[in-house]
């Protein structure tokens, strides 16, 4: 409990990035990412200020534009100009939801950051609960949908197999029926804020990174207005981004199912010599040709298995996450540096 405030302390010294601040003052920063949502951004962002005034803390509400289309960009813009503690940044076109958040992200210059959806299936009056378990000392407080209502039983049973397929294929555990809708500590920003790959799952990224994580439970409501933009082709790609990023697994199954093929085709191969000498059939020649086209094949799935453990080393280089992040360092008993990273 303490080294948090040693360190956010720390961040407001006179001299320290931002010097406008005003000393001991916390800021939360609530990033919302915008995709077409005119119908529904006056309400939330009535909603959001409403929850937010309850509680002690200054506040700025980001919302990032991702490229609308419809009035949306207009009616934030308006928002902003009514409102000081409203920014919008505008997408040159549309990134896609990961991105926003990350936008987003980037740019909070709250203590901490709460990401939460436009169209108010995230329930803002969550926000408190939130902020109470990061007051307890908790790094990154995720919502998790205790019950879902408005959405499909397609949506419900997708969401349900890609979390389970995620989780048998990965060594992060991701959690399940959690959403981007969370909070999280400034440093573990700084985390996400320093991780320079593209193919991003925020949810993922934040799993992977440890610290200390809790979360609070809700009942996910249909939403308010407008409708999902999360087609099928988009969760899949989403599903494809999550599992590549942090799994390897799939490069190596080549390298399992060329190893099976070459010993089945090897042993079959054997089988039929021993049959073409003993009774010296055509047919069984036939057979020992074709098993040895199975044990080839076998042979080219093991090298394709191998080139893909390669190019998972190469993957896990490229994407340039660090080795490790550290929590605290503590010496004599006392934390002497706070800082992630
Ligand atoms: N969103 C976005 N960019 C996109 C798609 C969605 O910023 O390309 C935003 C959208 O405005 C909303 C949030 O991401 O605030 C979640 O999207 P949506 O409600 O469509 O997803 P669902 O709740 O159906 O999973
Ligand atoms: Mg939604």
């Amino acid at each position: 409990r303490d080294v948090r405030d040693v360190r956010v302390d720390a961040g407001h010294e006179p001299g320290a990035r931002d010097e406008r601040r005003p000393a001991p003052a916390r800021l939360i920063s609530v990033v919302v990412p915008v995709f077409n949502e005119a119908d529904v951004l006056a309400t939330t962002h009535e909603r959001l200020t409403a929850v937010l005034e309850t509680l002690p803390f200054a506040f700025e509400i980001l919302y990032v534009n991702d490229g609308s289309t419809d009035a949306s960009a207009q009616l934030l813009d308006a928002l902003a100009a009514r409102d000081p503690r409203a920014r919008v940044i505008h997408f040159a076109r549309n990134f896609g939801h990961q991105v926003a958040i990350t936008a987003g992200i980037d740019a909070a210059k709250g203590d901490a950051v709460v990401v939460i959806d436009a169209d108010l299936q995230d329930p803002p009056d969550l926000i408190p609960d939130l902020v109470a378990k990061w007051l307890e000392g908790y790094d990154v407080v995720l919502a998790r949908r205790a019950i879902r209502f408005g959405e499909t039983w397609f949506k419900r049973l997708t969401a349900a197999a890609f979390y389970r397929v995620l989780n048998r294929l990965t060594d992060v555990e991701i959690p399940v029926d959690v959403g981007d809708f969370r909070l999280m500590d400034r440093r573990v920003c700084e985390v996400l804020r320093a991780l320079p790959e593209h193919r991003r799952f925020v949810r993922g990224l934040v799993a992977w990174m440890g610290f200390r994580q809790t979360e609070v439970e809700y009942v996910r409501q249909p939403r308010f207005a407008g409708e999902s933009k999360y087609p099928l082709a988009r969760m899949v790609r989403l599903a494809l981004d999550a599992i590549t990023s942090f799994s390897a697994r799939p490069l190596g199954w080549a390298l399992y199912a060329g190893s099976a093929s070459a010993i089945l085709g090897i042993a079959f191969a054997v089988v039929f010599a021993v049959l073409a000498a003993i009774a010296g059939r055509i047919v069984d020649l036939v057979m020992l040709a074709l098993s040895g086209g199975v044990a080839l094949t076998g042979g080219v799935l093991i090298a394709i298995g191998l080139l893909g453990l390669y190019l998972a080393s190469v993957l896990e280089e490229v994407r340039g996450r660090p080795l490790y992040i550290v929590d605290r360092v503590v010496a004599s008993g006392e934390a002497v540096e706070a800082d992630a990273g």
